[in-house]
Parts: structure tokens; sequence; C-alpha cells
């Protein structure tokens, strides 16, 4: 595989920094509030990163954290009268829920910073022996004119001026506290991600991920702190996804076109979200409209149809050997599985990867029909599981049709039966009305969406 990394500013071929593992840091949210569609693209990505990682025989185990203590955790627990805890512990719970409808696969470990303040302490004390932090009035800072030489790293050039961050922030009225050798406070931001990736992948890890604006400062001082504690490279590569816009415009909640997760969901469907994340490479800037929202429920509809059909035509299916058609057609689907990881290989470029998808769906469609033999319709159907498994699409069983739908298709079939053609007409109408079309094949009555 092919990376892009922020780090030497190329695509590199990927070597893992332990044979057949591979450890992959990403950033998680802040849970003070319920995740925005700017926090789902990093989310959706690098899921898909990691399950093309296991795809192609990896080892991967993944950490993503809960950020459950800063400013706005604290401004969020005050306006809502409760605790900086009590509101983790309800916007973790949500961030499941929204993870879960958009095909977010658990991390292997989702570690809080609150939970890890001990390690905290031990990065903070190592860099104070090493004269790269210091301490004022209870606040420890990161010198970055003692670490010069190698701060600037991920951007790419020496600051002149870099400003000293906060590695730990003293105590002030109301708001929650650790102890510490320097009093009691609370840990900054960077030096949580420092210590939870470190101590659940290793000094040196494979793959840090994040979006593109936390190269600078947060990812910076990451490495600053990580490497100046231990001495060791830190991450390996770093992938930075790009920016989301909302109708070619910046998300803002001033501009009034910022979106929660939990919104989109009630008018679309989380899947074709996920299809359309995924739709441009995960470097590039995305946009997000209704319209391409609409297209990618579409797309995503061709695809379950594709699926629905292949599936009714292999229950029908003649139990008999391939033709030579069939087995060309077999070998078509595997060619498919391998543009579609070759395009994944470099450098996650998933828009590629659906393309191979599509391609495969128009073999099918034009190559299957319920006459042919059940090996050459598995072969269509195990391609397109292979592909969309990997990017975590077509979650659904395959029957989605609604009950009462399969119910009128019944009874359209005793209809024709008893040779109420008008009855029949008017069932298939009454379907039609319900958004679905019967379509009657020698093998008996298929419904699709229409
Ligand atoms: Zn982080």
């Amino acid at each position: 595989m092919q990376i892009f990394n922020t780090l030497t500013r190329k695509k590199e071929p990927f070597v893992p920094v332990r044979e057949g593992k591979v450890g992959i840091y990403a950033c998680g949210p802040t849970v003070y509030n319920y995740f925005h569609i700017g926090n789902a693209r990093p989310f959706i990505l690098f899921d898909t990163l990691r399950r093309f990682l296991k795809h192609i025989g990896y080892d991967v185990t993944f950490v993503q954290n809960f950020t459950d203590i800063d400013d706005r955790m604290i401004k969020s627990a005050n306006e809502q009268g409760t605790t900086v805890d009590a509101i983790a512990e309800k916007y973790i719970a949500e961030y499941f829920k929204d993870a879960q409808a958009l095909g977010v696969l658990e991390a292997d470990v989702h570690p809080r910073a609150t939970k890890h303040i001990g390690e905290i302490i031990a990065i903070i004390k190592k860099l104070e022996a090493k004269g790269l932090a210091y301490a004022v009035d209870g606040d420890v800072y990161f010198d970055t004119q003692a670490y010069r030489a190698n701060y600037g790293k991920l951007i790419g050039q020496n600051l002149d001026d870099p400003m000293d961050f906060a590695l730990w922030k003293a105590q002030k009225p109301g708001e929650p506290f650790w102890k510490s050798p320097w009093g009691e406070g609370r840990p900054g931001w960077h030096i949580e991600c420092s210590a939870m990736s470190m101590k659940y992948l290793g000094d040196t890890f494979d793959i840090h991920c994040g979006g593109v604006d936390l190269i600078f400062p947060h990812h910076e001082n990451e490495i600053a702190q990580s490497e100046g504690a231990t001495g060791k490279p830190f991450a390996k590569y770093w992938m930075h996804n790009g920016h989301i816009n909302v109708d070619n415009k910046k998300m803002s909640k001033s501009e009034g076109n910022f979106f929660m997760v939990r919104d989109i969901l009630k008018e679309y469907d989380a899947e074709a979200v996920r299809l359309f994340m995924l739709s441009a490479h995960y470097r590039s800037p995305i946009n997000f409209s209704r319209e391409l929202i609409e297209q990618a429920t579409s797309s995503l509809e061709r695809l379950y149809t594709a699926r629905n059909t292949a599936l009714f035509n292999r229950e029908h299916a003649p139990e008999r050997a391939m033709n030579a058609d069939e087995q060309t057609f077999a070998e078509r689907a595997k060619k498919a599985v391998e543009a579609f990881d070759a395009a994944m290989s470099d450098d996650l470029n998933t828009a590629d990867a659906l393309a191979a998808i599509f391609e495969h769906v128009r073999d099918m469609n034009s190559s299957l029909t319920a006459d042919s033999a059940r090996e050459a319709i598995d072969a269509g159907l195990n391609a397109l599981g292979t592909m969309t498994d990997v990017l975590g699409l077509l979650r659904k069983d395959f029957d989605a049709t609604p009950d009462e739908v399969k119910a009128l298709v019944e009874q359209r079939v005793a209809a024709k039966k008893a040779k109420d053609f008008a009855l029949a007409d008017q069932i298939r109408q009454e379907v039609l009305d319900m958004g679905y079309i019967i379509e009657d094949t020698p093998k008996g009555p298929m419904v699709k969406k229409a």
C-alpha cells in the first residue's frame, strides 16, 4: 500500500513498524455535544482505512480517544448544571449511536483523557527532567525554544518564534482537577493524545490520523512532546483528511450551515451519507449538499437493487456448471476486486474504488439472469460483498421490502392464478404507489424499489 505521509509530503510505500501488524491512532471527538458532519468525515474515512488494512491481511489495532476534559466540556457542564463527567458519559453514548448508524466500527480501544492522568503526568515529568518543560505558578509549558531544532517537522518549516504550549493547567475555581507534582489542575489538550497513543500502540507506531486542521498545532505538538520524552520516533505515517464544506461554504454556526449527524440522519439514510463521504479522495475537500446526498442515495439504491436481483436469481438458479460466458464473467468479477484493491492501495483512493464497484454492478446486471449458473451468481455476489464490506456499505439485510408490500405481491400471485387480471393490475399499481415495482420473471415476481 502507498500512503501520502504529511510528515514527508510524499506518497510512500507502507512498511509497518512490526511485521504484519498495524497500529493506528485517530484523534477522536471532544464529547461536549453530538458530532457534526465535519467530524463524521474522518470517522468514516479512517474506519475505512482500518477495514481495508484488515482486508489485505494486517492485524490492526485501532485506537480513537475521547477528549473528555477541556474548556468546552467545562462550559457545557456549567450550562447544563451538571458535571463534566456526566456530560462526557452522555455524549460518549450518543457518539456510539451515530457512529454505529454510519457503520463506523468500535475502536479496539476508546481511551478517555481523564482516565490517563497518570500517563500524562509521567510524560510531563520526563520532559521536565530533559529540560523541555517548565512550570510557572502551577501551569506547565512545553519549551519550544529548547526543542527548536526539531519543532516544525510536520508543517515542514522551522518557526522563528514558536509558542510554548500548556502541558498542564493549574486549577481555576469551579473546574475539575487532578493532583499532580505541580499542584492541582488538569492536562492540556495535546498531551492526552501523546499519552494515550503511546500507551496502547507503543512509543513508535504506524499511522496517526486526523483532520487537516489538526496538523498545527495539535499534531506538531504531539510529535514534540512524544519524541522529546522518549527520544524515539513517534508516528511513522501521518494521514490528514481535507475539509468539508456545506453548499460550497465553510461550515459554521454563523452561516447557519452547521449540521449535526443526528439531524442529517432524520432525513437521509446513514449509508448514503457514508457513500457520499467516500465519493471523494480523503485528502480533497468535499462539498456537502442535499443534491449530492440525494445522488449518493440513488447510487446506494443501485447497489442494493443489483444485490437483491442477484439474490433472487440465485434462489432460482439451475444446478449446473458454468458455461464459457459465465466463466469469463467470474474472471471479470475477480478482476473487479483486484481493481478495487489497487485503488484502495493507492493512498486510499475510495473514489476509484467505488468506480470499480459500479463497473462490477453494471457487469452483474447485464451478465446474470435467473438462468445463470449458481456459481456465476455467487462469483458476482462474493465480489460485490468483499468490496462493499471494506467500504462499510450494504450493511442492511438484502430483503428490505416491507411486509405490506410482500403481502400484496402474494395477493397478486393469487389473483393471477384465479385469472383476475384487473385485480392483479390494481395491486401492481398499489405496490407502485408504495414505491415498489413488481417485475414478472419466468421464475416468479421480483420486487424492486421504484
Ligand atoms: Zn489528538
